[in-house]
């Protein structure tokens, strides 16, 4: 018996398209291959449409024409986020690996949101999750699934936060979420959805949240069911005191959501693992391994210490949906979405290609090149460093210049593709800010740029 379904089929509507697949499996091979051109960047619309013409028609361009437009025109209107100069943000250092698997996945086309369809792929992203799960130092009872960024995971965690707090101590107990104003915009905005409020705690003067203040604030506001801890911040890439906030949660019965969108990645380097301690006592967590665990867009890995919590939150319930068997592991059911591609096999396939070890390295790297030039800047005589890395983002000031001359002096970088560096505000002053991801990132050559640029006053 042979599959009903031949190797290569011609469709009655689209005709034969191994060319048109041929031409785009030479293109993705082509770019992955290649590195990025810093160069590349943002055009208004008016230009793109002026070099791309119309792309939409009745009779269709077909395949030479439309991808010629993408590369030459399209793709270079698009920023490297993976050029190891690019230390604005927070940049992206994929593995070539994870990049190519991830063109990989999408020609599989599979519904991962149930086990039903997708058993081996979510199997795989499980085996991705427990490599995180390790790292945590949480029980056999957690579990989550990957969404699509650090916005979504937040906001999937807290609404399982609510929902198991409302559970615990009724509807009006759980009316708002703490944390510093140094928390993701993701957090406002997640409240905003649930329509929640949030208390807002001073930092110390290092820019972390404490057990002390959390405390204080906490017994003015019972409304709070949730307490966002940042592993780091993404200004300062600061880690908030995890371990005097367990304390105080489990005191107040509330939540405690790590947010390590960014600096999660950390857990895996030795040198920096103590800073993360109490994680174990964490009721969720999110980690985007498009940031610093090597993986492209997008990719956040979203995790439960007891995963039947956010089963309670979000399964979704409807007629055809009846047949799902609720006992498997269903990606669907532990955050806001149904259908959904697996998008966390680009990291399972690096890390199962690689090993634990080389990502422990390749964190490391980062970490190493951030604390070099932090060094650096400490050393030269018309810098001033602000804030050393905990992890691997470092702040620094220019004594002397104006805004105006920080926003020439990186405009001027960009433009000729020798550092993506863009001013921040640190402690309510013009800043600079450095966040190293990439291992391919060179301590001395930044430490070259930097002090070459910034000696006079930019022109
Ligand atoms: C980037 C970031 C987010 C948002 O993640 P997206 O993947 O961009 O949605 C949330 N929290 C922190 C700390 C971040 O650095």
């Amino acid at each position: 018996m042979t599959s009903h379904v031949p190797d290569t089929h011609v469709s009655p509507v689209w005709g034969d398209e191994a060319p048109i697949v041929a031409d785009v499996v030479g293109l993705i091979s082509r770019r992955i291959t290649r590195s990025s051109d810093p160069k590349t960047t943002a055009r208004t619309a008016s230009e793109l449409a002026a070099d791309a013409g119309t792309t939409i028609t009745a009779a269709g361009l077909g395949s030479a024409q439309a991808l010629r437009i993408f590369e030459d025109v399209l793709a270079p209107a698009t920023r490297a986020q993976d050029d190891p100069y690019n230390l604005a943000y927070i940049p992206a250092a994929p593995t070539q690996a994870a990049r190519a698997f991830d063109a990989a996945v999408s020609s599989f086309n599979i519904f991962a949101g149930t086990w039903e369809a997708g058993a081996g792929a979510i199997f795989a992203e499980n085996e991705a999750l427990g490599w995180l799960i390790d790292l945590l130092g949480w029980p056999s009872t957690a579990g989550g699934c990957f969404v699509s960024g650090g916005t979504m995971g937040n906001l999937s965690a807290l609404v399982a936060a609510r929902s198991h707090v409302r559970h615990l101590r009724g509807r009006d107990a759980a009316g708002a979420i703490l944390c510093t104003v140094d928390a993701h915009s993701s957090i406002s905005a997640a409240a905003r959805v649930m329509d929640v409020e949030v208390v807002l705690v001073d930092e110390d003067d290092r820019g972390h949240l404490t057990g002390t203040a959390t405390r204080a604030a906490l017994a003015e506001h019972p409304e709070v069911f949730a307490v966002v801890a940042s592993s780091g911040t993404t200004n300062g890439g600061v880690v908030d005191d995890i371990a005097d906030l367990a304390d105080v949660c489990e005191e107040f019965q509330i939540w405690l959501h790590v947010d390590g969108a960014y600096g999660g990645a950390g857990l895996a380097a030795p040198s920096v693992r103590d800073r993360f301690d109490g994680i174990e006592r964490a009721h969720s967590f999110v980690v985007d391994p498009h940031k610093w665990l090597f993986a492209p867009y997008d990719c956040c890995a979203l995790l439960y210490r007891d995963v039947t919590l956010a089963r309670a939150a979000h399964a979704q319930h409807a007629s055809y949906l009846d047949l799902i068997d609720r006992e498997a592991w269903n990606p669907a059911d532990l955050a806001i979405h149904l259908s959904r591609r697996a998008r966390g096999l680009p990291l399972w396939f690096s890390l199962a290609v690689y090993g634990t070890d080389r990502y422990t390295e390749a964190i490391e790297r980062t970490v190493a090149t951030a604390r070099a030039i932090a060094h650096a800047i400490d050393e030269c005589d018309w810098l001033r460093l602000l804030l050393a890395p905990e992890l691997s983002v470092l702040v620094f000031d220019r004594p002397g210049w104006s805004d105006d001359d920080y926003n020439r002096w990186s405009s001027r970088l960009a433009r000729e593709g020798l550092l993506l560096c863009v001013p921040t505000r640190w402690k309510g002053q013009t800043a600079l800010r450095l966040a190293i991801v990439n291992p391919a990132t060179q301590a001395q050559h930044t430490i070259d740029v930097l002090r070459e640029t910034t000696a006079q006053q930019p022109d």
